[in-house]
């Protein structure tokens, strides 16, 4: 059976102290509520941040990954950071072709391939995000758009591999937006990831990859989302920033696995 994961990214918010104070508030709440079973939690800050981040998160049931990685191993490439440096630094999870990094950093299926390569390598688990546009959505190629960033950005990975990989679907119309997609076309699309995968991974494989829902999730909309089918958690931006909306979000996938 899949388990739910709750993960927060963070982007460039936060500062040093206010991100330890978020981190330790998680980490005795998701403690309390002894997840361990059917929910995992994650927070995705800042590089800078991390090593305090997984610090604090030590020994307890949150988990700490990065927002991002390079897709080179090493070398002269100032500013970026590798794969081998996250999980020095303690991550366990990257994201990885989140649209921010497409659209702002020309991001291409091709060099998230390598970086969710690279990440499998270091034993981290790559958390790979697609999603269309509102023109392609209103274009009626949504489908089409995503399968082509999945066969792009999982090309080449084994059976194996797949079991350290999760998918976040993240309508780039909803991020941000305060629109969220309705369950029903989260479901459809959902569906159809699980169906894609299905296609080139062995079906009983793509059954248990997890399937996250990101854009917009809240509070208010986290229960109808998290209760469909294939909706296996989500990827939360606005809504990780403060410990009370994201905790009422973790509370809700563990009263759905209650
Ligand atoms: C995100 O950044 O992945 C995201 C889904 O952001 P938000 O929840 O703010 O829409």
């Amino acid at each position: 059976m899949r388990e739910y994961l709750i993960a927060g990214n963070w982007k460039m918010n936060l500062g040093y102290e206010e991100a330890e104070n978020l981190v330790s508030q998680l980490v005795e709440a998701v403690d309390e509520y002894e997840l361990d079973e059917g929910v995992n939690v994650l927070v995705c800050p800042s590089y800078l941040m991390l090593p305090a981040a997984a610090d604090i998160a030590f020994d307890s049931n949150l988990w700490i990954g990065a927002q991002n990685v390079y897709h080179k191993t090493n070398g002269a490439y100032t500013g970026e950071i590798s794969a081998t440096m996250l999980a020095e630094a303690g991550a366990e999870f990257c994201i990885v072709g989140h649209s921010e990094r497409r659209q702002y950093f020309a991001e291409t299926d091709e060099m998230i391939n390598t970086k969710t390569k690279l990440l499998l390598e270091n034993e981290i688990y790559a958390i790979v995000c697609v999603g269309e546009t509102i023109d392609e959505r209103r274009a009626g190629r949504e489908k089409e758009v995503v399968r082509t960033q999945i066969e792009g950005c999982l090309n080449g990975l084994s059976d194996a591999d797949m079991k350290k990989v999760v998918l976040a679907y993240e309508p780039v119309w909803a991020i941000g937006t305060g629109e969220t997609a309705s369950p029903q076309q989260a479901q459809e699309m959902h569906a159809y990831i699980r169906d894609v995968l299905g296609s080139t991974f062995d079906t009983e494989l793509a059954e248990q990859v997890q399937i996250l829902y990101g854009g917009s999730m809240n509070s208010g909309n986290a229960h109808e989302l998290l209760s469909c089918p294939d909706v296996d958690g989500g990827l939360i931006g606005g809504a990780s920033l403060k410990a009370d909306q994201f905790l009422s979000i973790v509370k809700t996938a563990y009263d759905l696995v209650s």
